[in-house]
């Protein structure tokens, strides 16, 4: 028997790749359907039960495929609904993933690198060097980890979007990465739909066109107003500055038809005036997008604060009064540090926030542990 660490991990295949992975072993094509189904599907992962494979098979591919997923160490709720997962991803590191219920949708927002090199100055994510970027399977395994905890739940609730804004540059690690959208977007698969699918980037133009190509949502964090603002706030703006950028964003639109998503952090002071709600649409008057306004979330050691209710609202109103189309996103499970940028590769911040005078909520936070036993 092969020993486990030459196996391959499920997880990483697309369906072609499994298809050509079972031609070299001599199996028909048609078999990478059917265990797509198994696994996806019905969650089988028990080569043993996957009934209609022949017995010969299936003593194959126990030794050749395992099921592997990063272990779940912590899975915390906040009040509002937002659950974030704490994943091992060995060598002592982990990554985060959090779940955000509205109306409508259950978004997923998840990570592509242990940390990251972008060092933008309001992330806690951008604090922490690039450890490792994520391979694939540990990016679809987040996915699959939370669909399994969801079908738990018993709710009959099934993650509906999402989004690469967890921790790490995911145009920064795009192979992995486009290839987690590829086995997630197969219809032998999870069967999520390419539209329900959002790339963010700090703006990485020379793999941007990757996202055209997969013909998924483009979100940029655009975060400031000029060149010299971004540039003090986030280094990459000095490699690929705004002009550049804006221009790449408009060839998106150009070879998709989608509006792109500007996501703006107002960081008081700095970003968030009247003055800058007016620079912010005259610079993106001829890109089609829309603007997500995002009140900073602090974080332990930030440089920044969070502006008041009533600069977030002066903004919101004055950039709407001049025509723009902006969201002010509401900011979801501070308590439990999984709002945008509270995300980090190691638990070095308290696990729970006193947010009881805050306008979100009390601290009700209920807390679960599946350490798994090999750990
Ligand atoms: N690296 C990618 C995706 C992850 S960051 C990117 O930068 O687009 C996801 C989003 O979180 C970005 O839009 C970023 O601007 C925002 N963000 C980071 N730190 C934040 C903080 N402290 N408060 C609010 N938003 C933050
Ligand atoms: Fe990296 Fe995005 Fe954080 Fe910047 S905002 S440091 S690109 S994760």
């Amino acid at each position: 028997m092969m020993p486990m660490d030459q196996k391959v991990n499920f997880y990483s295949f697309t369906l072609e790749d499994l298809q050509e992975y079972l031609k070299k072993y001599g199996k028909e094509k048609f078999r990478a359907q059917q265990i797509y189904k198994w696994v996806y599907e019905s969650r089988v992962t028990n080569i043993e039960e996957m009934s209609n494979l022949s017995k010969d098979l299936r003593a194959e591919l126990k030794n050749l495929i395992s099921f592997e997923m990063p272990p779940v160490l912590k899975h915390l709720v906040s009040v509002d609904g937002t659950q974030k997962f704490l994943f091992d991803v060995k060598d002592g590191n982990t990554v985060e993933a959090v779940v955000i219920p509205s109306d409508d949708r259950l978004t997923l927002c998840i990570s592509s690198e242990i940390g990251c090199n972008m060092a933008c100055k309001f992330c806690f994510t951008g604090k922490q060097k690039l450890k490792r970027r994520l391979t694939a399977d540990e990016i679809v395994g987040q996915f699959m980890q939370v669909h399994d905890s969801l079908q738990k739940e018993g709710l009959g609730r099934r993650i509906s979007n999402i989004v690469f804004m967890g921790m790490g540059e995911p145009l920064d690690n795009s192979d992995e990465v486009f290839k987690s959208i590829d086995v997630i977007h197969s219809p032998w698969g999870i069967n999520l739909s390419l539209k329900k699918i959002t790339v963010s980037t700090s703006g990485i133009i020379p793999e941007m066109y990757k996202v055209a190509n997969a013909k998924v949502r483009l979100a940029v964090s655009l975060n400031a107003y000029n060149d010299e603002v971004r540039s003090q706030v986030m280094p990459i703006n000095k490699k690929y500055p705004l002009k550049d950028l804006l221009e790449e964003c408009k060839r998106y639109y150009r070879a998709t038809g989608e509006k792109i998503t500007m996501e703006y952090v107002l960081l008081k002071g700095i970003t968030d005036q009247i003055e800058h709600a007016r620079q912010v649409v005259k610079l993106l008057k001829d890109v089609p997008c829309k603007i997500n306004i995002i009140p900073f979330n602090e974080h332990p050691g930030s440089d920044y604060e969070r502006p008041s209710d009533e600069t977030v609202q002066a903004f919101h109103t004055e950039a709407m009064r001049l025509g723009a189309q902006v969201l002010l996103r509401r900011t979801m499970g501070r308590d439990i540090f999984a709002a945008c940028g509270q995300l980090a590769t190691k638990i070095d911040h308290p696990e729970r926030m006193d947010i009881s005078n805050s306008k979100i909520g009390g601290t009700h936070v209920r807390s679960f542990s599946h350490r798994q036993p090999s750990i």
